[in-house]
């Protein structure tokens, strides 16, 4: 391998928790042998934190559609029109039958709803009881929009152990993604689930058109916020979402970013969700050589996502083993 620039990279992330914002540019420009050597870099960070250790995690939209938020990237905003399915919090059958599914996987299960927050007490009564049956099953994490450090308590008594709140992206260019809530309030939120002692998943998605410097925002950004995990999606558009004619990155592009975002954040599980199969096509095993230390599994809110055998497979073939996820 050349001796260069880059070679020193992964050292350097491993002394100082995380490489410095010139490094972060860099690795988001580079090709050729320096890149591969750029994922070496960070596959060797990737390596020290995690080893041989793949984290996997499952979600289920228990409610969609209908929100009254304008997440530019989202098919279930009511701002826009998609032919996202429509429907208030589902019964329990299907969630624990999916439980039982997530639970052979050895994956966790996430508990998601659309909206800017859960605002029926009636809504809020029935996931508190979801949480406490699928407690029993396996760890149950929820992504329930903007929350009260009450009800973020409230989750925790009834047995779950992460929730989810991205920022979505740099604050930057927060304001070209959502005009219905500010940045500051999805920190708010953050530093409620925080309090209630719950863990924080926190990450966001790319290629909706921001610059790369909004990408090295948001990767030193989450540095700030420093959560347990850190959920990365790539922007796979949707016909009738205002970023439907935005061109998806490319590849080797979305594996920059992970190298780049595994060595700002050197210790963090960092998942690829949302977008994977379809932005990086043939390159998905390799978002753990660029420095991922973990995907999710299963279907995402509202696309499908690849068949679960086939990553559990490809996991197997790379020699890595499913972390223990507490399930
Ligand atoms: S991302 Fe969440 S808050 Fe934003 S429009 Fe979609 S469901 Fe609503």
């Amino acid at each position: 391998m050349i001796d260069n620039f880059y070679s020193g990279l992964a050292d350097k992330a491993l002394k100082d928790n995380g490489i410095s914002r010139e490094d972060a540019q860099g690795v988001l420009t580079a090709s050729g042998p320096d890149l591969m050597q750029i994922f070496a870099q960070a596959n060797q960070v990737r390596d020290h934190f995690f080893g041989n250790k793949v984290s996997v995690c499952s979600i289920i939209n228990i409610k969609s559609g209908g929100c009254e938020e304008d997440c530019a990237f989202c098919a279930q905003s009511g701002h826009h029109e998609t032919d996202t399915p429509q429907y208030g919090i589902m019964s329990f059958d299907p969630i624990q039958e999916y439980g039982d599914k997530v639970k052979a996987w050895k994956s966790r299960m996430g508990l998601v709803s659309s909206g800017r927050g859960v605002d029926s007490p009636e809504e809020f009564d029935a996931i508190l009881e979801y949480t406490r049956k699928m407690a029993k099953i396996c760890s149950v994490d929820a992504s329930l929009g903007i929350i009260s450090q009450d009800k973020a308590m409230a989750l925790k008594t009834s047995g779950l152990s992460i929730y989810h709140h991205n920022v979505e992206t740099s604050k930057k260019y927060f304001p070209n993604i959502v005009s219905t809530h500010s940045y500051d309030e999805r920190i708010e939120t953050i530093r409620n689930v925080r309090k209630a002692g719950l863990k924080l998943c926190c990450g966001g998605i790319m290629g909706m058109g921001e610059a790369l410097e909004d990408r090295v925002d948001f990767a030193f950004e989450i540095r700030k916020i420093n959560p347990d995990s850190v959920p990365l999606n790539f922007l796979n558009p949707i016909a009738g979402t205002r970023l439907e004619c935005v061109t998806p990155i490319q590849p080797l592009e979305a594996l920059r970013a992970i190298a780049m975002f595994r060595l700002v954040n050197p210790s963090k599980d960092i998942k690829i969700c949302g977008g994977r199969a379809v932005i990086l096509r043939d390159m998905q095993s390799f978002v753990f050589f660029a420095g991922a230390s973990g995907i999710m599994i299963g279907d995402y809110l509202t696309t499908k996502g690849r068949a679960v055998d086939d990553d559990l497979a490809m996991i197997q073939d790379l020699g890595f083993e499913i972390a223990d996820n507490g399930c």
